[in-house]
């Protein structure tokens, strides 16, 4: 064996030195050692390791680290036994890897720091102290970093980052969790390099990064405290039966899982992250108190976060709410201003002297139009305020729906036939089963809004049918028009307040931007949603359905 330490340097140092092969077996070790375990080099020589120390602290606390040191990393660990003469000996090992002429690892060099249990206790007296600062200055280093964090990803990658450190031989997989849809969905892993989550990738066929997978009932109660716990269990058990079983064992050997730590991170009482730490090789995470406190500054630097950015949003979404709001007055006023002085104008040509009796006539049937819209705009106003404000109630009553229908197709015929717009109504149930229960003029409010949209926003020559349908107890109303359309990137937001899909500065079409808002919030009011179904120049169907009730 070409040791990378010649062996006499190993004879010649003072501590206790050994050289293992790739069996476990002693193939060298220095007077020291024999001195230590007070027996003769010849009888230690060749034997397996677990004669000299014991089975079961050999499994247990040695053999964990040589099999990381046969894999080329330098270890270092506490190990405390009993040896022969009742003598307590705690020994700080320091494990090389054993190198041949051409780079192949095989065996294990160790060298040991003894010391009694009384030296270690004076030792780890003094240290005890200063290894509590450094934790303390550490824990409030990374609650300043914390703060300093612009955004929830950054701080999972801190996390990532931080635990990579503190919890080494590990694979840390951060976890959204969706309470409501009951879901988790894996977003990060660290602590693994490229190759091996390559290895895990091709055993499980699959990456399982940004997956949905159901929120396993049992986890709950180890989420209940915000603590870091021991799943009891493996892989296998830890997926919930959501992976295939043969797979995931496969995957515990290929990283020599040990055992698998989980938290989960709350905030007001509902969980929105879990941390899992996959160990490996060795089962115990070393600083564990000092893992939780960290685990529980995340949280906070996370809830923090999360406020800050709906508070943000909230923020935005009021500024926005205020432009649009001064938007809508600018409108408002033009929209008022425009009949106003259509009434004003013709009041003054009534004056005119020896008006013929037709002009006079046209003049005033002007002053009526101009007046309806006037009342159509403040209607509209006050609908919005009355419905923004909870006032608006539902006045339920039988009622004729082919009578409501025909009344109000009578009342758009006209605008029809100005348009040349081929105009029908829709009204499957005969007149004598068409009375139903419901908010009769709510019902009529809604469809004359869509209709006046239908109307506005369809060329002379088009079509326009508006009417319901009746299925599985609902009645289904819709106006449909071959107009001009909406795109989809508009659909959501032609139903928010004063909103319009023209710009305010270059409008073709009059309107306060109201009209859809009313009906959306008349149609939620009477239990049922709103839908719409357009696309730009192929026309637009409204739609909204309710329960029949006779
Ligand atoms: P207004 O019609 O007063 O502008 P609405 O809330 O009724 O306000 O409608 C909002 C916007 O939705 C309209 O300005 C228009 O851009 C679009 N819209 C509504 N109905 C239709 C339709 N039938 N065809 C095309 N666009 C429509």
């Amino acid at each position: 064996m070409a040791a990378t330490i010649p062996l006499q340097i190993l004879d010649s140092i003072k501590q206790p030195a050994s050289l293992a092969d790739r069996n476990y077996n002693y193939t060298f070790v220095n007077q020291a050692f024999c001195d230590h375990y007070q027996k003769a080099q010849e009888e230690i020589i060749g034997s397996p390791m677990e004669n000299l120390i014991g089975k079961e602290s050999f499994q247990n606390q040695v053999k964990p680290h040589i099999d990381i040191c046969l894999k080329g990393e330098e270890v270092s660990y506490q190990y405390s036994h009993l040896i022969s003469g009742n003598r307590d000996s705690v020994n700080q090992i320091h494990l090389y890897p054993c190198y041949t002429d051409d780079g192949a690892i095989d065996g294990v060099i160790s060298i040991s720091e003894v010391q009694t249990e009384q030296q270690t206790i004076q030792k780890l007296k003094g240290s005890e102290q200063e290894f509590r600062m450094q934790n303390v200055e550490w824990l409030s280093q990374r609650a300043l970093d914390f703060l300093e964090l612009p955004s929830v990803e950054k701080i999972y990658q801190y996390i990532g980052k931080n635990l990579t450190g503190l919890v080494p031989h590990s694979l840390i997989i951060i976890n959204d969790i969706n309470e409501q849809k009951e879901t988790v969905t894996p977003r990060y892993m660290f602590g693994i390099n490229n190759n091996t989550f390559r290895k895990v990738i091709n055993t499980l066929g699959m990456n399982p990064i940004g997956k949905e997978y159901p929120f396993a009932e049992e986890l709950k109660d180890c989420y209940k405290k915000q603590r870091l716990v021991e799943f009891q269990g493996g892989l296998d058990e830890f997926s919930f039966g959501h992976m295939n079983k043969t797979l995931v064992s496969q995957v515990e050997k290929l990283l020599s899982l040990k055992a698998i730590y989980t938290i989960g991170l709350r905030r007001e009482n509902r969980l929105f992250s879990a941390i899992h730490l996959l160990k490996f090789h060795t089962s115990e995470i070393q600083y564990f108190n000092m893992v939780e406190t960290f685990l529980n500054q995340a949280s906070i630097a996370l809830q923090r976060k999360m406020l800050e950015n709906e508070l943000r949003k909230a923020k935005e979404k009021a500024e926005e709410n205020e432009r649009l709001k001064t938007a809508f007055l600018a409108n408002l006023s033009h929209e008022i201003r425009t009949p106003l002085n259509i009434i004003l104008g013709y009041v003054q040509l009534l004056n005119t002297p020896n008006l013929v009796p037709e002009d006079k006539t046209q003049y005033i049937n002007a002053i009526h139009e101009s007046s309806d819209h006037l009342t159509d705009i403040i209607d509209d106003v006050l609908s919005m305020a009355k419905l923004e404000t909870g006032q608006q109630s539902l006045q339920i009553s039988p009622f004729n729906l082919n009578a409501l229908i025909l009344e109000i197709y009578l009342s758009f015929q006209s605008k029809a036939r100005r348009k040349n717009i081929r105009f029908e109504s829709v009204t499957p149930l005969p007149d004598d089963k068409s009375t139903i229960q419901s908010d009769e003029n709510k019902i009529r409010q809604i469809l004359a809004n869509l209709l006046n949209n239908a109307f506005k926003f369809t060329p002379e020559e088009g079509e326009i049918s508006f009417g319901y349908s009746v299925t599985n107890n609902h009645i289904n109303f819709f106006v449909k028009d071959n107009g001009i359309g909406i795109s989809e990137e508009h659909h959501n937001m032609i139903f928010e307040r004063f909103t319009q899909v023209e710009d305010s500065n270059q409008r073709k079409y009059e309107g306060t931007g109201l009209g859809l808002p009313i009906s959306k919030g008349l149609v939620e009011l009477l239990g049922g949603t709103i839908q719409v179904e357009s696309k730009s120049d192929q026309g637009s169907t409204f739609s909204f359905a309710i329960t029949l009730k006779r």
